[in-house]
């Protein structure tokens, strides 16, 4: 609590009282430990592949460099750890932007099935390689007011998650279909679950609940927070699901206008 405090004098400049405003503070400084929080994560992510491009570049001038093997670990190494310092510093300019309402949405009339036809090559090629089964349900021709690119954001993080949470051999399906004035997206797994304590936490900026597995897997703790951001953006929800090693459902519901 913060306290502002002011003396109340009488004609004869006697002093009569005082007056106290108390003002809770809570919030304030709830949302500056956020801040605080935040800025050590991102210094964090961002050292770590930093550190290891430095070192492993060192490593390759101090004499790595003559022996074949070594250099292509390294360099590969390198390449990677550049990737994924890439796709962090993406993700933190799309939340920065839709955090300050920065981003306009480019909204138009889109039909689901053709947007489907850009991200479904990619991804079934990636639940392949894991050997999952990837379901796809659209009712009938859906056409929603949306923007395209930041739609397809949302089906990538959204599938993406399900694939790396999800076992060799499992399953995972999406299915999409209009509802009154909405179109609802569902993405299901049957992967690894959420216990009810990380449900709620796993829309904040770099929660993950296992940080070593989602790394691994080129996660940046920041897909959710984004897919979050524009379903909001959209005047839409987003909802889970999820059963410890039972699987793990998403359900937005997008106006259709
Ligand atoms: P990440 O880049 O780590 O995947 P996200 O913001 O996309 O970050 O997700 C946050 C966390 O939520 C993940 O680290 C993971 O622990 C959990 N999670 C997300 N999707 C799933 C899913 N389909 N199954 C199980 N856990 C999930």
């Amino acid at each position: 609590v913060e306290i502002v405090g002011a003396p109340i004098f009488n004609d004869t400049k006697n002093l009569k009282g005082a007056v106290l405003v108390f003002h809770d503070i809570t919030e304030l400084k709830r949302s500056e430990q956020t801040r605080k929080d935040f800025v050590a994560n991102v210094s964090h992510e961002l050292k770590t592949p930093m550190t290891s491009i430095r070192g492993f570049a060192e490593t390759l001038l101090d004499g790595a460099m003559e022996e074949e093997e070594l250099r292509e670990q390294f360099l590969t190494i390198i390449l990677n750890e550049s990737q994924r310092l890439q796709t962090l510093v993406h993700d933190l300019l799309e939340l920065s932007k839709l955090e300050h309402d920065e981003l306009k949405l480019n909204r138009k009339l889109i039909n689901i099935s053709s947007l489907l036809d850009d991200i479904l090559p990619i991804v079934s090629h990636q639940a392949q390689q894991k050997n999952i089964t990837f379901n796809t349900t659209v009712k009938n021709t859906i056409e929603i007011v949306a923007d395209p690119e930041r739609l397809k954001q949302v089906f990538i993080n959204l599938i993406n998650n399900a694939i790396n949470y999800t076992p060799n051999n499992g399953n995972i399906s999406l299915s999409i279909e209009t509802i009154d004035m909405f179109v609802r997206i569902i993405v299901s797994d049957n992967g690894i679950g959420i216990s009810e304590e990380s449900r709620d936490r796993i829309f904040e900026r770099f929660y993950r609940v296992d940080k070593a597995r989602s790394r691994n897997t080129g996660g940046t703790g920041l897909g959710l927070a984004i897919v979050k951001h524009i379903v909001e953006a959209h005047q839409g929800s987003i909802k889970v699901e999820s059963k410890i090693d039972k699987g793990t459902t998403f359900c937005i519901l997008l106006p259709k206008q």
